[in-house]
């Protein structure tokens, strides 16, 4: 069966759905984008993907025409005609199409694409093994903090982590982790987990947010700073947190062995939180 998609404005099979060929999405990578999860049939957290998608849009200038409550009935829709119990709703706004130019077109309408992707989440096989990470640089430019559609340096990284048997890359700056490819990066030491904080260095994620929020009840303490490989190495475990891999183990960095090659129970207990949290629809206590 086809996936309904949406595109500015129609649901329509996947394989009747256009763009332009100018679309500056595709010539300029002049967008931005966001994914939020689906589990249990429920979005998670989308009210807090769409406050990130209108500040990421703010920072490129672009005016979002859609309210939120707009766009959450648009991924409840495409819920609902692709009758989708578990994955990923990714939404794709760029600025419009036209004949290329650099500068801003003048009276452009936005272009909307919203399509899903059912994927296991849950029962992910990582969850069970723990995942490989490996590094590599961090090619990516300066503002990290917006979510743009321009995904080259991820997709190079990416490519080299599945290249070397891994499923996600930490990127490596200035002898620091920055943040996974697609992913926040953390260690714990005792009951201290560590991520370094927020800047224009990384993306802000929501599924970081959301762990900070368990910190009371899940016993567990926050050093907000930044960690170099070495230390990483050396960690009593680490994970990586995302939108699609939700609170998820990491077992080996570049070939090492981190907490005896087996998911630590910081991990999966945090995991298991967020589980909860988001089967709720991604509303705490
Ligand atoms: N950092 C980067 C570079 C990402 O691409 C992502 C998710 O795609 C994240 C962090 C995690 O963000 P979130 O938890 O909002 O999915």
């Amino acid at each position: 069966m086809s996936r309904i998609v949406y595109v500015n404005g129609a649901y329509l099979p996947e394989e009747d759905a256009k763009i332009s060929i100018f679309d500056r999405g595709f010539i300029f990578g002049d967008g931005i984008y966001e994914v939020s999860a689906v589990i249990g049939g429920k979005l998670v957290d989308c009210e807090a993907h769409l406050a990130r998608l209108e500040r990421s849009c703010g920072e490129i200038r672009l005016a979002l025409p859609w309210s939120k409550a707009e766009l959450v009935a648009v991924h409840e829709e495409l819920i609902k005609r692709n009758e989708l119990d578990e994955g990923g709703i990714y939404l794709q706004v760029s600025r419009g199409a036209s004949d290329r130019d650099f500068a801003f077109p003048k009276d452009v309408a936005p272009t909307l694409v919203m399509f899903t992707q059912a994927r296991s989440f849950v029962d992910a096989p990582g969850a069970k093994t723990g995942i490989k990470v490996v590094t590599t640089p961090d090619l990516r430019w300066a503002r990290r903090d917006i979510k743009s559609v321009n995904l080259l340096a991820p997709v190079l990284a990416k490519q080299f982590a599945a290249e070397s048997g891994a499923q996600e890359a930490w990127l490596i700056e200035d002898g620091v982790v920055t943040e996974g490819a697609s992913s926040t990066a953390w260690i714990v030491k005792g009951k201290t987990l560590i991520s370094r904080p927020l800047s224009n260095k990384v993306l802000p994620g929501i599924t970081r947010k959301a762990v900070l929020a368990f910190l009371a009840e899940s016993g567990f303490t926050f050093e907000e700073r930044e960690f170099t490989l070495e230390e990483a190495l050396d960690a009593e475990e680490a994970f990586i947190t995302s939108a699609t891999s939700l609170v998820m183990p990491v077992t080996t960095i570049d070939g090492h062995t981190i907490h005896n090659g087996a998911p630590g129970p910081t991990a999966l207990r945090l995991r298991e939180i967020y589980i909860a949290f988001a089967r709720k629809g991604g509303v705490l206590g």
